[in-house]
C-alpha cells in the first residue's frame, strides 16, 4: 500500500516517489491580498493541509513554501480606489487570510514569503533571459519569448488558438501590441507614474505575476521540486508560464514532478469568486459552525471534485462530528490495523470522501474512539 497522487501534466494517478528519499519539497501558490478569502481559496489551502500531514505522518520530511502576491495590478487597484498605501492593503488582507488559515487549524508553511522580498532573484533570472533571448524588452517591457520554449502548453494541453482564447478572458492582453506574440507574458512591466517600482538593469519597474513564483521556488526550495500544487484556475496562464520560466532557466530540468490541482467550489450556479460576488467568508462561518465542521465539509469532497456550496452540508458534517464525539473515550493505543481501509482510500490520491465516510462506517460499527480519534488527525481535526 503505497501513495499514489494524480499528476496533471500526466493525466494520471502515479506512485509517489520525491526526487530525494524521504524528503518533500512543495510549494502552492499563495493569495493576492487585495481583498477577503474565501471557501474556494480555503478549499484548496485545508486539501493542501491535509497532503502535508499525510506526508508527515508517513514520515516524510516536508518543506513546505507559499508566497503572497503583494504587488500586483489588482492591488495597486483597490489600493487606489480605498485611498490606502499598496503595502498596508496587503499587509491587512495578508493578516486576515492567516487568522483564517489558523482559525481552521491550517499548519503554516516552513516559508512564508512575500513576492517584494524576492525581487532581486526575479531580476537575476530575467537578466539571464535577456542574455539567452528567451525574453525581449518592448515598450519598456520585458516579455517572455514563448516560442523559444517548445512545451508551451504541455501543462493544460490548450492549442495555440485555446490558449490566445484563455489569455483574454483571463486578463492576459494578447493584443498588447509591444508583443511578438500574442501568447508572450509580463516578466516586467515598466514603471507607471504613481506605482511603485523597482530599479533593474533593464529599467525602473515591477515584476510580473508569473516569474515571482518561479523565482521563490529556485530560492527556497532549488531547480527542481517534487509537488506544486493551487487551484485548478491557475493551469493556464500561470503555471504553463512559471513552467516555461523555470524549465527555461534551469535547461529544460524538468520542474515539478507532481502537479496537483484542486477543483473549484461554486455557490449559487456560479463558481465562487470575488469578481462575482458570490463569496461564502471563512469568517462568517466560523460564527455558527467550528472549523472541524468546516474542514469535515470541505474534506467530504475529494480535492479534484468541483463541488456546489450548501449549508445542508455543513449541517450533516455537524451531525457526524457530534456522533464521533458520542462515542465513549476508550483512552487505549489505536489498533491502526482496524485502519486499512482509511489508509487505502487515503493513499489513492488522497481520497478524504471516501476516508471520512470509513469513519462513519466505524462509528457506525461502534469502533473505539481510539482508532476514529487517529484518523481524523491525521486529517488535521483538533478533537481536544
Ligand atoms: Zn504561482
Amino acid at each position: 500500500m503505497a501513495l499514489k497522487l494524480y499528476n496533471s501534466l500526466l493525466r494520471k494517478k502515479e506512485l509517489f516517489k520525491p526526487l530525494k528519499a524521504k524528503q518533500v519539497s512543495m510549494y502552492v501558490c499563495g493569495i493576492t491580498p487585495y481583498d477577503t478569502t474565501h471557501l474556494g481559496h480555503s478549499f484548496t489551502y485545508v486539501h493542501s493541509d491535509v497532503l502535508v500531514r499525510y506526508l508527515k505522518y508517513l514520515r516524510y520530511q516536508v518543506n513546505y513554501t507559499q508566497n503572497v502576491t503583494d504587488i500586483d495590478d489588482d492591488i495597486l487597484r483597490k489600493a487606489k480606489e480605498v485611498g490606502q498605501d499598496w503595502r498596508e492593503l496587503g499587509d491587512f488582507w495578508t493578516k486576515q487570510f492567516l487568522k483564517d488559515m489558523k482559525d481552521l487549524n491550517v499548519l503554516p508553511p516552513n516559508h512564508y514569503i512575500k513576492a517584494t522580498s524576492s525581487i532581486a532573484m526575479m531580476i537575476r533570472i530575467i537578466r539571464v533571459f535577456l542574455d539567452s533571448k528567451y525574453a525581449y524588452n518592448s515598450g519598456g517591457n520585458v516579455y517572455f519569448r514563448v516560442k523559444k520554449f517548445r512545451d508551451y502548453g504541455k501543462l493544460s494541453k490548450y492549442s495555440i488558438a485555446e490558449m490566445e482564447e484563455f489569455l483574454k478572458e483571463r486578463g492576459g492582453d494578447p493584443n498588447d501590441e509591444n508583443k511578438e506574440n500574442p501568447l508572450d507574458f509580463i516578466l516586467w512591466q515598466a514603471k507607471k507614474v504613481g506605482e511603485p517600482f523597482w530599479k533593474s538593469p533593464f529599467g525602473d519597474g515591477r515584476p510580473g505575476w508569473h516569474i515571482e513564483c518561479s523565482a521563490m521556488i529556485h530560492k527556497f526550495l532549488g531547480e527542481q521540486i517534487d509537488i506544486h500544487g493551487g487551484g485548478f484556475d491557475l493551469i493556464f496562464p500561470h503555471h504553463e508560464s512559471e513552467i516555461a520560466q523555470s524549465e527555461s532557466y534551469t535547461g529544460k530540468k524538468p520542474f515539478v514532478k507532481y502537479w496537483m490541482h484542486a477543483a473549484m467550489v461554486y455557490y449559487q450556479g456560479e463558481k465562487m469568486s470575488k469578481s462575482l460576488g458570490n463569496l461564502i467568508l471563512i469568517k462568517d462561518l466560523l460564527k455558527k459552525y467550528s472549523a472541524n465542521e468546516i474542514r469535515w465539509s470541505i474534506l467530504s469532497h475529494h480535492y479534484r471534485d468541483s463541488w456546489k456550496f450548501s449549508e445542508r452540508e455543513l449541517d450533516n458534517s455537524q451531525e457526524a462530528l457530534s456522533a464521533i464525539r458520542s462515542l465513549p473515550y476508550s483512552g487505549i493505543k489505536p489498533n491502526m490495523k482496524k485502519l486499512n481501509k482509511f489508509f487505502e482510500y487515503l493513499n489513492d490520491d488522497l481520497n478524504t470522501k471516501n476516508a471520512l465516510d470509513e469513519i462513519d462506517k466505524l462509528v457506525k460499527e461502534k469502533t473505539s474512539s481510539s482508532e476514529i480519534r487517529a484518523a481524523l488527525y491525521i486529517l488535521g481535526f483538533n478533537l481536544n
